[in-house]
């Protein structure tokens, strides 16, 4: 995985591009390691339609290695040598009205490039936005499809981060934690593929539609 750390402006392709705060960065491989938690936490057996997983704000760092070394993801500093990109991409809003919050979306192309495309309209970024926006994209990458079924769920082409039904800690907006939900059926399929030792590579992958 490379995060270009320069954003880009949609609107002007010359346009030199503005450095992401470290922030943001923390943020976004924060959206990878997610997934690694959220492999961990497929259940082996039962018959539920999807699991839910709570998500912490930061994960400590030793964990964090942990996560790691479970080698699902790599982060690699030359751009060259990535497998998938992730480029973050500014762009006016179609529509300004007040209040309105900052969208994000998460394109996944083929050639394996993320675009993660924000269109501001004033108002502050949620960073769980784009965190869950990035693991959508990403698991896109790992073959997941869009799911209809449930009203919300990760791979939902809509609602990526849903407050409720949710237990009460992910819905405490003061609290470090926040909830997706994920299909349980391609998350047992990508638990197996981990199991025998498959690289991104080989995953089949799902371009955004
Ligand atoms: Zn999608």
């Amino acid at each position: 995985m490379y995060i270009e750390p320069q954003a880009r402006h949609a609107a002007f392709a010359d346009h030199p591009g503005e450095a992401l705060a470290e922030s943001t960065l923390a943020m976004l491989r924060q959206g990878f390691l997610d997934w690694v938690s959220v492999v961990l936490a497929a259940p082996s057996k039962g018959s539920a339609e999807q699991v839910l997983v709570i998500l912490r704000k930061q994960v400590a760092e030793p964990q964090a290695g942990l996560l790691l070394g479970a080698g699902l993801f790599t982060f690699v500093t030359d751009r060259a040598q990535a497998q998938l990109v992730v480029e973050v991409v500014h762009q006016p809003p179609l529509a300004t009205s007040a209040g309105q919050v900052e969208t994000v979306i998460g394109r996944y192309r083929r050639s394996g490039l993320i675009e993660l495309v924000l269109a501001r309209s004033g108002a502050s970024s949620d960073e769980f936005a784009l965190r869950t926006a990035l693991m959508h994209a990403v698991g896109h990458v790992l073959g997941f499809a869009h799911t209809d079924a449930a009203q919300c769920n990760l791979m939902s082409s809509e609602r990526h981060l849903c407050h409720v039904p949710f237990p009460a800690e992910c819905r405490e907006e003061a609290v470090d934690t926040r909830c997706v939900a994920v299909a349980v059926a391609p998350l047992r399929a990508l638990d197996r593929a981990m199991r025998t030792g498959r690289t991104l590579a080989e995953f089949p992958g799902e371009l955004e539609r």
